[in-house]
């Protein structure tokens, strides 16, 4: 394929716009004006199109392939969610105040109040904040806010803890708001080593922060009990609800004991994601530290909504304006098409078509914690890495197959790890077809271990410096 650069011809253009009949206006300080050209391709229409369909056509997506990601929920995006958001996009944020002081933007807000209403129902917590423009920058605002709490209460608190089967954004924001981190092994029956948490709590513990199902797919039956030793030091609960695709009507944290909970819209609730895309982690909050919550706060009274702007307890603004709101239609509009029963059986299909590619796959992938799974199931690649294959591998034989690889090498407990993610969206016939190329590759990894090391073959590009890319990003237009 030629390169965009390669096609550049000196004059040529993709569109032609007719003179203009105003005078041109600057609308920066002149000396930041660009002295030179920019260099572009020099293109026709056509040549740009091909350019950026056939490099999409090398990529992975949820609309194209099976994209089994544990830990993500790459589930399909219902593409009437997408009309919905295609009839807000006429409302600038910035309207002036209608006369009476409330914002123009009545319908809007009026939106972002009904998926905060909906997303306080489904956790079981008192308010969210839509705010929070990803997954752990939720977890950094819910931390935030546990800070301010214990702050206004003049508790002096110095450490969260969290398990080591957490996610690596977990510690990570924990230690960004301050806090020293003291992690908490796992146990074998897959859970928090209780007796270890037991010896570690102190009253300098800020939070507890926990994944449930945890990352090796788990649910901990002893969430509760968990909950009830933190609030006797008053250290609070938070809960990494990133992945709710498990437990939606099923159990709410809220109710459970948990203080403070993040949300991916991303994830759970249908939107799209990956590639850096946009993203939405709203965060819920128990009572206690609703007067923290980030502002603008949207507050329903008799005429409508208006926005609380000074609230001198609260932790300030996390987001311009009031997060990702396309993202936010989106998500709406997938609750208010399944509704509470559709919920309910998104999680109960989830968790069935994870639970039957585990009991599929158990023969051929060792199972290191093998009980009832819930949306997701942890494999792990040992018994191949004793023919010289490794999780990595059986990740490139499925790109050849048509399937994006599942997770590998997390959680981190878990020796070349293999972690299944089917969601609710796909059948069984897809699942099947999958389960079959995953016995396909263990098979190989015993008759022909060699064979791994020339895959992938019939991508663009085979084995990548995965270190050097990630190290020395190139950021690159021209179809590299
Ligand atoms: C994805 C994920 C996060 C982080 O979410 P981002 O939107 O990627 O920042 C946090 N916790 C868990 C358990 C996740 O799966």
């Amino acid at each position: 394929m030629q390169l965009i650069y390669e096609q550049s011809i000196d004059g040529r253009r993709g569109v032609r716009l007719p003179a203009s009949d105003v005078p041109a206006a600057l609308p920066l300080p002149a000396e930041l004006l660009r002295k030179e050209a920019a260099g572009l391709p020099e293109v026709s229409e056509l040549d740009t199109v091909r350019h950026f369909t056939n490099l999409s056509r090398r990529n992975f997506s949820v609309d194209t392939h099976f994209y089994p990601l544990g830990s993500c929920t790459m589930k399909y995006n219902v593409k009437a969610t997408e009309n919905g958001a295609a009839l807000f996009n006429g409302e600038h944020p910035l309207l002036p105040l209608l006369p009476g002081g409330e914002p123009h933007a009545q319908g809007s807000l009026a939106l972002l109040h009904g998926l905060a209403t909906s997303l306080a129902e489904i956790t079981g917590m008192a308010e969210v904040t839509t705010q929070p423009l990803a997954g752990a920058h939720g977890e950094m605002t819910g931390i935030m806010l546990i800070a301010a709490y214990h702050k206004a209460k003049g508790n002096k608190k110095r450490y969260v803890i969290v398990p080591d089967s957490s996610h690596g954004t977990n510690p990570a924001s924990a230690a960004m708001v301050g806090y020293e981190i003291i992690t908490i092994p796992t146990a074998p029956y897959g859970d928090m080593d209780l007796d270890a948490f037991r010896a570690a709590m102190n009253n300098e513990v800020a939070a507890v922060m926990m994944t449930c199902p945890n990352t090796l797919g788990l649910f901990n039956p002893h969430i509760k009990e968990i909950c009830d030793i933190a609030h006797s030091f008053d250290a609070l609960c938070y809960y990494d609800g990133a992945n709710l695709n498990a437990i939606m009507g099923k159990v709410r944290p809220g109710d459970v004991g948990f203080d403070v909970i993040h949300l991916n819209l991303h994830k759970t609730f249908g939107t799209p994601h990956g590639g850096g895309g946009p993203g939405s982690g709203p965060v819920g909050v128990k009572e206690a530290l609703v007067p923290f919550l980030p502002l603008p706060r949207i507050v329903k009274n008799d005429s409508g909504f208006i926005l609380e702007t000074t609230n001198p307890a609260s932790i300030g603004r996390t987001a311009n304006f009031f997060g990702n709101f396309g993202v936010m239609v989106k998500a709406y509009a997938y609750i208010l098409l399944l509704g509470r029963e559709g919920l309910i059986r998104v999680s109960e299909q989830a968790v069935l078509n994870a639970n039957y590619i585990m009991a599929r796959l158990k023969g051929h992938y060792d199972l290191p914690y093998d009980f009832t799974c819930m949306h997701e199931c942890v494999f792990s690649a040992s018994r191949q890495v004793k023919q010289g294959v490794h999780a990595l591998d059986i990740a490139k034989y499925l790109i050849d197959q048509g399937y994006h690889p599942p997770t590998v090498y997390f959680p981190l407990i878990v020796k070349d790890a293999i972690m299944i993610e089917p969601t609710e969206t796909e059948s069984k016939a897809t699942m099947d077809l999958f389960i079959q190329v995953m016995i396909q590759a263990a098979e190989l990894a015993e008759s022909d271990p060699g064979a791994f090391a020339a895959l992938p073959a019939t991508m663009p590009v085979s084995r990548l410096d995965e270190t050097r890319a990630a190290r020395s990003q190139q950021v690159c237009f021209a179809g590299c």
